[in-house]
């Protein structure tokens, strides 16, 4: 069916509304999300990031590495830092254990000894198949630096503490390892790739990125202490376990507290000296070794993301109830988190979280006057509707209870005045005394009407006064059963009653003799003729239950839910002739409900009907 222009209109307007405004939201979210993205949140990610390493499962070690410490005891039993000497001695102890790597990572050119012992210990060194000196410089291309005779034939390579100072969060903290510089190969991915010869080329290794002609790639790290380690004497007196260094990658360094940069902060902890250098070495080639730097997310998919959770906050905050639309977004919050998390500690895949999040803020931030604005608008227009509405139904009351009042009077005029005319010795032919008995009907069904009116207006304005007796029920059923038999037998219709003995019950006997006079009423009406009515009371779990059913027309299933509101009448009733208000079940169930009982109906189509009053025998409180 065509629509009639006024809707057709209304409707491609609401779509065009509906298309500008999804627009609008993704153009928003699409300029808030580059926006954002041009905001450099560094200092926020890497503390994300650290939060990420600080909650999750410390990664676990691959064992191949082993700690020598020069320590202050290390100084006080050997009255000094170690000699030339004791770095002999203590590869003797280390040589019968076959380590695979022997590596240095402090200044040996501080180390004291004259030519001959530092020769015996270059000599000593030789007798290891890999062993290493780290430099804190870097050396240029095609540039080689190298330790002073004897010991320039320690190959000498940079691993330099590559700290955030001047880029990246720029707090301090040590998060990435310097793989190459200026093409050459730093200490940790020498080392490690005689582990794992996949990462001899430095392009295998997972997550490693190009940054001011270096290689770097982030350190997996693991707490301080994590490594095992020893102090220097303890390896120079043989106070060790046999086997304890074979196959390993033994790291000699300082830990003597003294020197700020032979330690770090690091993700666990921003102090200053929170791990020592020898502790951030093994790391880095433990990371190697495992191949498992974490990669960071492309900026694209960043970017991705961000526009993801601009949309997803727009879309919320412009359609959900604001209370919902703060638990989603709290929820979103939550979830972005999480999943940041779980994708890092799985997969030690590092997404960018502070942007995101950001985005979430910024929308909400945005958006929520606007919504207000329309909120506030909305609510205008409900308060204006509303106040209509009651304005309407106010005049609508009094012009209801105005005319009932007004007409009450002249049918009574008219019923009086067929009283007499039927009474009187007037000789009337038949047709018409049917005409007068006619109009006398009509003119007490219009009283009926009228007076059910008038009754549901002082209802709705006074409310209901209870006036509580002690009464039999069965007494008031009787007394309804009576006054209905006339209408009964006119329709042939057998009124059967079973009534079991009750005590007598705390009711309002004048509204409760209404409720059952409408519902034994609307039995005979609603019913055809020489049918049968089976009206029943008991006693039931501290309630009175009767029950009148019918072998009526029954009541359509999709009109069961609403024969209790106000003038609602059935499409049968009203095209049939059967009179009515449609106020009668209304007013019993308010009248049963005043006394916290209950009206229930049973009924299908073409098979009669039963309804149920349920009252309790005692009531909780009083009515006004
Ligand atoms: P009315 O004055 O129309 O009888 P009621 O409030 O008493 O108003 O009833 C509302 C509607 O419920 C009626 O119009 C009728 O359609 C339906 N109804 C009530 N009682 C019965 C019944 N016993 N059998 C079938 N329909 C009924």
């Amino acid at each position: 069916m065509a629509l009639p222009p006024s809707l057709t209109e209304k409707k491609s307007t609401s779509r065009r509304r509906k298309l500008f405004l999804t627009f609008f939201k993704v153009a928003f979210s699409l300029a808030i999300a580059a926006l954002i993205n041009q905001i450099n949140l560094d200092f926020i990610e890497s503390y994300l990031y650290d939060l990420r390493i600080r909650f999750q499962p410390s990664p676990p070690i691959s064992k191949k590495i082993e700690l020598i410490f020069i320590t202050p005891e290390t100084m006080q039993q050997l009255k000094g830092s170690p000699t030339a000497q004791d770095q002999e001695n203590l590869l003797k102890h280390l040589l019968s254990e076959s380590p695979k790597v022997i590596a240095y990572d402090y200044d040996l050119e501080t180390v004291a000894g004259n030519l001959a012992e530092k020769t015996a210990w270059m000599n000593q060194l030789k007798q290891f198949t890999h062993f290493y000196a780290s430099s804190k410089d870097l050396a240029m291309k095609g540039q080689e630096i190298k330790l002073t005779p004897p010991l320039e034939q320690i190959p000498l390579l940079a691993a330099p503490r590559t700290t955030d100072t001047l880029n990246f969060a720029k707090d301090g903290v040590t998060r990435r390892m310097m793989l190459t510089y200026q093409g050459n190969k730093s200490l940790p991915p020498t080392i490690a790739a005689l582990e794992n010869k996949e990462i001899e080329n430095i392009h295998q290794i997972r997550g490693a990125f190009e940054f001011l002609e270096t290689d770097q790639a982030y350190i997996q790290f693991r707490p301080a202490g994590t490594y095992p380690h020893l102090e220097f004497t303890q390896v120079l007196k043989g106070q060790f376990e046999p086997g304890r260094f074979r196959d390993k990658i033994i790291l000699i360094g300082q830990d003597l507290g003294v020197a700020p940069e032979e330690y770090l902060a690091t993700p666990y902890s921003r102090e200053a000296t929170a791990m020592t250098r020898l502790e951030m070495q093994a790391n880095i080639i433990d990371t190697l070794i495992a191949n498992s730097a974490p990669i960071r997310a492309s900026p694209w998919f960043n970017l991705i993301l961000i526009v993801m959770t601009s949309m997803l906050t727009v879309h919320v905050v412009l359609t959900m109830r604001p209370v919902y639309g703060l638990i989603v977004l709290a929820c979103s919050f939550f979830i972005v988190s999480l999943t940041g998390y779980l994708i890092f500690w799985l997969l030690d895949y590092w997404v960018s979280l502070a942007h995101p999040l950001l985005a979430i803020f910024l929308c909400y931030y945005f958006f929520i006057p606007y919504r207000l604005i329309i909120e506030n608008r909305r609510s205008w227009e409900y308060y204006q509707k509303n106040r209509l509405l009651s304005q309407v139904e106010e005049l609508k009351g009094n012009f209801i209870s105005m005319m009932s009042h007004d007409l009450k009077t002249p049918i009574a005029r008219i019923q009086g005045m067929t009283d007499v005319i039927l009474t009187d010795e007037v000789t009337l032919s038949s047709q018409q005394r049917e005409a007068v008995d006619t109009i006398r009907h009509s003119a007490s069904d219009l009283l009926k009407f009228i007076s059910a009116i008038l009754n549901y207006g002082r209802i709705e304005s006074e409310g209901v006064q209870l006036q509580l007796q002690s009464k039999d029920v069965n007494t008031l059923i009787e007394e309804v059963i009576v006054k209905n038999e006339f209408l009964a037998r006119v329709k042939k219709i057998q009124i059967i009653s079973e009534l079991e003995p009750l005590f007598p019950i705390s009711i309002d006997p004048n509204l409760i003799r209404q409720v059952f006079s409408n519902l034994i009423e609307n039995a005979i009406k609603y019913s055809p003729d020489e049918t049968k009515i089976m009206i029943t009371s008991e006693e039931k779990e501290g309630k009175v239950i009767v029950q009148v059913a019918d072998q009526g027309y029954g009541i359509p299933q999709d009109e069961l839910s609403s024969i209790f509101m106000k003038f609602f009448r059935s499409k049968n009733a009203r095209s049939s002739p059967i009179k009515g208000s449609g106020l009668g079940l209304y007013l019993a169930k308010y009248f049963i409900e005043l006394h916290e009982g209950g009206l229930f109906v049973e009924s299908s189509h073409g098979q009669g009907s039963t309804f149920t009053v349920e009252l309790p025998f005692k009531q909780r409180r009083s009515h006004a």
